[in-house]
Order: C-alpha cells, then structure tokens, then sequence
C-alpha cells in the first residue's frame, strides 16, 4: 500500500489529531465516556487561542487601550504619555501562555489519554501513522485549525506572521501588515498605538470586509488619525531583504512603487491546517472552507472521521465556535449521530479602539431575508459615553423584521462593543421584539444603557 507497515501497531476507540479548545473538547467527553482516547499534537500542547491567539493577544492589546485611552484624554488631565516597557509587557503575557502546554498535557494525562506529539498521517480509512507507530481508531478526530494564508510571491518567506508579532523582541520602528482582517486591524492598532510607524496594505477597498462598512470606515479614519497608513486596492508583488528593513514592491493603480519597513507582516488570513496529514489515503474530501462534514461534524466522505473547529468546512474561526463543534463531534461519537450543527448565532468582535462587534444578519442579508426590514443606524460620537471618554467614533446599526418586530442584526462601533454585543446576541437568540428590549432596565450611565437609545425612531 503506500508505506510498510511498522511492526508496532495500537488500537484506540478514538483518536484526536490536535489538542486546541475542539480537540481537547471531543477528547475529554469521549474519554469521560469510558472511550479509549489518544491526542496527537505536532506543536505545543493546548491549541491556537490559549497559546498564541485570543488570550495572549488580549493581554498586549490591554496596553495598548491604555496607551489610546491617554491619548484621548491628553490635555484634559492627563499630562503625559505613558512609556510601553515592552519587556515587562510580554513577560506578563508570558505568564499566561508558558504553563498553558505543561499543564494541557497533565490534564489530559490525568484522564487516562495517551499523548503523542507528532502530525500522524492517514495509511487508510481507519489508520494512521504516528511516531512509527501504526493507529488504528474506530473514529479520528481532526481538530488541527488554521495556519496562515502562504502568500505566492518572491520572499515571501521573509514574512512574519502572528505568532511573530507576540512574541517581538521589540516594538519595531516600522511595519507593514497585508491584509486587514480583524488579526491584521488588530495587531496594527496595537503597534501604531505603541509608537511603531505602520502601513496597512489591503488588495480590497476597504479593511474588515466581513464588516458593516459604515462601522468600518470610521474605524479606519481614527486609526488614520492615529497615524496607520492604510493603502487599499494595492497588490504586494516582491518583499526584499536590506540591511535593517525589507522592502516591499507593490502595485496600485497601473503603478508599480515600493515601502520599506522594518518588519512585514503576513495576515492576510488562515486557510486550514492540513497538509500533512495525507487525508486522500482516508478519503477525505476538503474545500478551501476545510474537511467536508455534514451537520453531526462527520465527513462526507468517510463514516471513521469527525472534524471540527477552525479545520471543519462549517466553522467560523472563531473560539466559542470550535468548542461547540467540538462537543458534538464528541457526543455524536459517544452516542450515534444525534447532536446537529445548525449554525448558532455567534456574536464576533475585532478588538481595536474603538471596537467593531457584530451579531446575526448584516443589512445585505437582512434585506434578502424579510421583505421589509427597519434600519436603526446613527453616529453617536455626541453622546455622554463617547463624549466622556474624549472618543472620536461611535457608531451604531441595527436591523429589525418589521413584520415581526425582533431584532435581526445588530453592528456596533464602541470602547465597550466586545461586552455589549452580547446584549443584542442574547436579545436576537431569545427572539426580543423592540418593545420588550426597550422595557429592560438597564445601569446608567453605560454603554448598555445607549443600545436602548439606539432603537428610538427618529422624531
Ligand atoms: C492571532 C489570533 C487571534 C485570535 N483571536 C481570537 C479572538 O479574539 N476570539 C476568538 O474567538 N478567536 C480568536 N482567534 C481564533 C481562535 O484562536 C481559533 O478559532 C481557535 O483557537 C480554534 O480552535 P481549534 O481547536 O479549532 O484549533 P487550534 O486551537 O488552532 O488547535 C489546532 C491544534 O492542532 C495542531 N495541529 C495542526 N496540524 C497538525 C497536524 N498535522 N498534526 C498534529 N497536530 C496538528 C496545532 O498545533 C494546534 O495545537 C484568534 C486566532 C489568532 C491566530
């Protein structure tokens, strides 16, 4: 067949393939099940957000909406800038990720799972490879996430990614991102607020397309304001090495010119992690979107596999998502098909200063959805909360059915958007009409009070 087969050879009942939020959530349930489990991992224990994702991100991201939050109350009482002793600031991060594969392992270890720390690769539809070893299961979990997008062009490989940026020695004095999804808008924000000279190239004409434009164009002018360059409709084509810099050359309008800086930074989005798994030796059928699974989070192509996660063709790649999915592959496992997918409603947030958070439909969708839909949408930078805060931007839109009056999507600009989008999530996923969120009371004075005022008709 495609390789001999090694003498030693080890049955489990399910074998996991990648030991983030999902992986570790279909372990755990199955192995609690009384299921024999293993996990493999060709990285560190514990998955993309915990170890170099969401949670670090959001540790350094602090710092930086401290360094912003000065700036806007310059002069009102604040003196000076404070300075970023970027040392401090990532060894405090580093507290939080460096126990995080240590302590992975010996929870799983503790519920009787064995470990293995290589990428296993399939040998046929029920058994796989791993550190020489043959594995045979009854069901493979592949929970592997995303990696970066690899860009096609000459030294590409000069590149930084994510994973770089967290773990800088230094705050560089200059970088260039491409790509302006939300880890790109984030990361730039960061750094340009922490004194670096950033420029963001964008292929599209406008950053965060999965975005409300109306919500992202303000956000690109403050950050602009803030000194990002943003450069849109522009083709990266060549990154060289100089002696400190890289220059890039790029294209815009016909016109081929060139940057330098002294870092340049790949987020130009995550395709699945899969290469070397050899998922065709278990017919395993993919898309760009990822392994192909139906509505249980099992393969359309082969019974033995569960996918879920950032990897699966229906994820979001996003955290809460990839725990759902991988708790019901976990259940399916256990107790047959039964537990479906269906597309939550998840609420999602790009975590600059100001933020953008979104739940449920944008207006395009809404409009195709019902055949009459409200459109609440203002600039509320006059308002007490904005006004306090000496902030440039806050905005808002939010779409109602109005046949049945119930909130269908709501698009928020603000310092507090992360928290209180939940606010709309829960309102949408509980069905409130206008009238019963506007009944609610809420803390005054907040943000969440505002979301009220957000829904009056216009005198
Ligand atoms: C910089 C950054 C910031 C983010 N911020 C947020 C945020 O604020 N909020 C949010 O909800 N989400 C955020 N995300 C996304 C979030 O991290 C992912 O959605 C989530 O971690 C996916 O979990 P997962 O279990 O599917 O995959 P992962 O956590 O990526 O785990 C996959 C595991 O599989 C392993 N693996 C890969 N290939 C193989 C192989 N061949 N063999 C063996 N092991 C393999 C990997 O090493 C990894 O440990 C962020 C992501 C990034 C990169």
């Amino acid at each position: 067949m495609f390789q001999s087969r090694n003498m030693e050879t080890k049955h489990y009942d399910v074998f996991v393939i990648g030991s983030g939020i999902a992986g570790q959530t279909a372990a755990k349930a199955c192995i609690e099940a009384g299921l024999t489990v293993a996990i493999s991992d060709k990285r560190e224990y514990g998955g993309t957000c915990a170890t170099r994702g969401c949670d670090p991100k959001k540790v350094l991201m602090q710092f930086a909406d401290v360094m912003q939050n000065t700036t806007q109350l310059k002069g009102l009482g604040i003196k000076k800038r404070p300075k970023i002793k970027w040392k401090a600031v990532k060894k405090f991060k580093t507290s939080f990720t460096k126990p995080v594969p240590t302590s992975t392992e010996s929870d799983l270890k503790e519920l009787g799972i064995d470990l293995y720390h290589q990428s296993p690769k399939f040998i046929s539809n029920n058994e796989a490879m791993v550190e020489g070893k043959t594995i045979s299961a009854d069901k493979f979990v592949i929970a592997t996430g995303h990696v970066p997008r690899q860009l096609e062009f000459e030294g590409s490989d000069l590149l930084k990614t994510s994973d770089d940026i967290l773990n800088l020695k230094k705050i560089p004095k200059s970088a260039i991102f491409i790509g302006s999804g939300y880890v790109g808008m984030e990361f730039c924000y960061m750094l340009s607020t922490m004194g670096c000279d950033v420029t963001m190239i964008e292929v599209g004409n406008n950053a965060l397309s999965q975005f409300d434009s109306f919500l992202v164009e303000k956000l690109v002018e403050v950050l602009e304001k803030n000194g990002v360059n943003f450069m849109f409709n522009t083709n990266p084509v060549e990154v060289k090495k100089l002696k400190k810099n890289l220059k890039l050359t790029y294209e815009k309008n016909g016109k081929t010119k060139t940057i330098k800086a002294r870092k340049i930074f790949n987020t130009a989005g995550r395709v699945p992690a899969i290469e070397k798994l050899d998922l065709e030796h278990a017919n395993i059928k993919v898309d760009e979107s990822g392994i192909l699974v139906n509505d249980f989070m099992q393969s359309t192509s082969n019974d033995n596999i569960y996918a879920c996660g950032d990897v699966s063709s229906k994820s979001l790649p996003l955290t809460p998502l990839s725990g759902l999915q991988g708790y019901i592959a976990g259940h399916n496992i256990i107790n047959g098909n039964k537990k479906e997918f269906k597309n939550p409603l998840v609420p999602s947030v790009v975590f600059t200063k100001p933020q953008i958070a979104s739940v449920g439909y944008s207006e395009e969708e809404a409009q195709s959805r019902y055949k009459n839909i409200k459109v609440f949408k203002g600039d509320a930078s006059d308002w007490y909360n904005a006004k306090k805060e000496h902030a440039e931007a806050y905005a808002y839109k939010i779409l109602v059915n109005e046949r049945t009056n119930k909130i269908v999507g709501a698009h928020l600009l603000s310092s507090q958007a992360n928290e209180t989008i939940n606010i709309f999530a829960m309102a949408i996923n509980e069905g409130l009409t206008l009238n019963d969120f506007k009944k609610q009371i809420f803390t005054y004075p907040s943000y969440t009070n505002d979301l009220k005022s957000m829904l009056k008709d216009e005198d």
